[in-house]
């Protein structure tokens, strides 16, 4: 059966000779490995669309589950990541947790979405990749099923004198709560966490946000996603060896 789907390169692994598994994001069918026979293979038409993060149509041909590439057109290369190594670095991390957060059974469209939109950013506009990284870390947790309470404190349910964030529970706790353990959150990155779980992922990065907030920011997003998901992202401890 023939399928076309439009999707995002997650990861790319050798396979035999001049051919390559690719694990694609796509908008249809979720999350799909697929074999790109002679993709390596010098002259190659598909070879820039079979790129690692770049943005394809593929045509697809599906045989008991399991799928091999017919062809691919790119849509969206992202050039602007691929010349600079913080960005690139900060782009597979993405990747990496994109692929975590999606499987082959649930098709998360919103998931795609956001990958792209943060890709967008980090190539083409000079929002601060510190500033993506953190939108893209909130959203991705939310859109995972670990949306946190940014409203009222976790403890008493008050919504007034917030000011930390529990990571481990995942909610903002108020002073009278706070053990003294939570990460600090003033009201920027209140603001900030409330812009991120209510806007639309095409406005996702239009905040304004100080740098004092926006350090605290990072630091709760970077362990959020960490601890629900449960792992450590080797590519996120790579972006950041290079800052
Ligand atoms: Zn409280």
């Amino acid at each position: 059966m023939q399928v076309v789907d439009k999707g995002l390169i997650l990861r790319e692994t050798p396979y035999k000779e001049a051919d390559i598994m690719l694990n694609i994001l796509t908008e249809c069918g979720g999350k799909l490995s697929v074999l790109a026979r002679g993709a390596k293979r010098k002259g190659s038409r598909m070879s820039a669309a079979v790129q690692l993060l770049t943005y394809s149509e593929f045509t697809l041909y599906e045989s008991g589950g399991r799928y091999t590439l017919n062809d691919a057109e790119p849509l969206e290369m992202f050039f602007g990541i691929r010349g600079d190594i913080v960005k690139l670095a900060l782009a597979s991390y993405f990747a990496e947790v994109l692929e975590a957060a999606s499987d082959e059974e649930s098709i998360n469209p919103e998931l795609l979405r956001l990958g792209l939109n943060s890709l967008y950013a980090l190539a083409n506009t000079d929002i601060p990749n510190e500033k993506i990284k953190a939108v893209f870390e909130f959203k991705v947790a939310e859109l995972s099923g670990y949306a946190p309470n940014v409203f009222s404190c976790i403890c008493c349910n008050s919504p007034d004198g917030l000011r930390a964030f529990d990571v481990k529970n995942g909610g903002l706790v108020c002073g009278k709560c706070d053990s003294g353990y939570n990460r600090a959150a003033d009201p920027g990155v209140i603001d900030a966490m409330r812009f991120i779980m209510r806007e639309d992922i095409k406005r996702i990065f239009s905040f304004n946000i100080s740098d004092a907030s926006m350090r605290q920011l990072s630091l709760i997003t970077d362990e959020y996603l960490r601890i629900h998901f449960d792992r450590n992202f080797k590519t996120n401890a790579f972006y950041k060896s290079l800052l």
